[in-house]
């Protein structure tokens, strides 16, 4: 099982590792700053410094136990011994955006209170896709009305709670499609204060507002009663 350092600190750009496996499918740490592919998010690139030699890698998966993390080299790259000492260094410019992204797609959540049916976060963007019944949703209200939650720059916090608990307040869950995650009985629920409490795995920022700006640049009709809004991050309009 790797430890996912990302998990308590988003914010970690680098770590020291030690390589556990490596094989040309991927190469396992026993921790790391890399986020494996899911709940929507892709998985970070970067490089791992082994021996002051840098491995290129291009994509950041679980292994099949859901537990392991694997970091996919660049196809013919040199792989590291088991046993290695490894720096771990994410490519920072595009996670840090990832999570502005990923941020303001729950603050989209609040300003369209409707079950979620999927979602994805780009590298400056994202969508969320809306069962909004017969709404009719205003994109330049959605925005207005997203911008306003950015700039009231509430906190971002985590905390876990038990399976349990999260059956016993089934509201909590958004997101339809997107199982929360739960590791070991327990689930991870993102809180921005005073405004959203949600259970989500994904990597977000400190406070709403370091996303910036988001401005709505779709929202299409995906059915009778689905409605797919895309966002992307921006400069404030002048
Ligand atoms: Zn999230």
């Amino acid at each position: 099982m790797t430890e996912s350092l990302f998990r308590s600190d988003s914010y970690l750009a680098e770590a020291p590792a030690k390589v556990v496996f490596a094989e040309p499918r991927g190469i396992a740490l026993d921790r790391t700053v890399f986020y494996p592919q899911g709940g929507g998010q892709a998985g970070d690139q970067g490089v791992l410094v082994v021996a002051g030699a840098e491995i290129p890698i291009v994509n950041t998966v679980y292994d099949a136990d859901r537990r392991t993390i694997l970091h996919v080299p660049a196809a013919g790259a040199d792989l590291p011994a088991p046993g290695a000492g490894a720096l771990a260094r994410i490519d920072w410019a595009r996670r840090l955006k990832r999570m502005r992204a990923h941020t303001a797609l729950h603050l989209l959540s609040v300003v369209l209170p409707y079950p979620v049916t999927g979602g994805s976060v780009g590298d400056a963007d994202g969508r969320l896709d809306f069962d909004s019944g017969e709404a009719a949703l205003d994109k330049a209200d959605v925005e207005r009305r997203l911008n306003a939650l950015i700039a009231a720059d509430a906190a971002v916090s985590q905390r876990w709670i038990t399976g349990e608990e999260l059956a016993a307040n089934p509201s909590l869950v958004k997101t339809m499609s997107v199982k929360p995650p739960t590791g070991a009985g327990h689930v991870r629920l993102i809180a921005i204060e005073g405004l959203d409490l949600q259970p989500c795995g994904g990597t977000h920022v400190a406070r709403t507002g370091e996303i910036g700006y988001a401005s709505v640049t779709s929202i299409e009709k995906k059915g009778k009663i689905n409605r797919r809004v895309r966002i992307a991050l921006a400069d404030p309009p002048t």
